[in-house]
């Protein structure tokens, strides 16, 4: 379902998302962080498209590797190491082989916990591990071009973490005021897997 084309349209819709998203983006880290995650996603994305749009590669591993260590050198926040490592897991997996569904679900299943190495991220800490852990649960369930159902998915987790009290990365230090307030990377999550959706539908 991805070719090394396809990899790169999926970043280029990434990279507009994070553009005309970046505002919204900012606001929601403005209200539990430092309000600079708008800013984080939309260079990092613009550096990732700067490094891979006139590269030639062989494989859509490779291309992920380059994105994963473009956004983990580029981007000063947590979520740039974060995503680095969902990039880079995901192309680890797909080292070798022809990425169709089953590839490319074993491959988000592999972000998904390097996500949660890194972070050490649990469910329901109130941050992007939340939408990616719904996604692979959601894909290990349902064929991958069911994508309505898992931008559903996506939106209902988002809408979840309104309510939860962040324990992981700095939302963590308003403690209970941090309640109320959408995490700003599951947001920028469910980007991702909108952009996707537009390249694999
Ligand atoms: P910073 O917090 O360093 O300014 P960003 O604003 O770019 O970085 O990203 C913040 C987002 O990173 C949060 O909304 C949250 O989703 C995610 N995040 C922070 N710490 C962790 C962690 N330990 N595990 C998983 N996700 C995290
Ligand atoms: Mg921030
Ligand atoms: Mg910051």
């Amino acid at each position: 379902i991805l070719t090394v084309e396809k990899t790169k349209k999926w970043m280029r819709e990434i990279q507009k998302l994070m553009e005309e998203n970046k505002e919204q983006l900012t606001t929601l880290d403005q209200a539990i962080g430092d309000g600079d995650h708008g800013i984080n996603m939309e260079r990092g994305f613009r550096e990732v498209m700067l490094k891979i749009e006139d590269t030639d590669y062989d494989t859509v591993a490779d291309v992920l590797k380059s994105v994963a260590m473009t956004l983990t050198a580029k981007v000063g926040g947590a979520s740039g190491p974060l995503y680095g490592t969902a990039f880079l897991k995901m192309s680890m997996e797909m080292q070798g082989k022809e990425v169709d569904e089953t590839v490319f679900k074993a491959a988000v299943k592999e972000a998904v916990e390097g996500i949660k190495m890194r972070g050490k991220a649990e469910m329901g800490e109130k941050t992007l591990y939340d939408v990616w852990n719904q996604v692979a649960n959601f894909l290990e369930e349902e064929p991958v071009e069911d994508w309505g159902a898992l931008l559903e998915v996506c939106q209902a987790t988002i809408e979840d973490t309104r309510e939860m009290q962040a324990t992981k990365g700095r939302a963590s230090y308003l403690s209970e005021r941090s309640k109320g307030h959408v995490d700003p990377g599951s947001m920028s999550s469910f980007y991702i897997f909108q952009a996707l959706m537009t390249v694999v539908e």
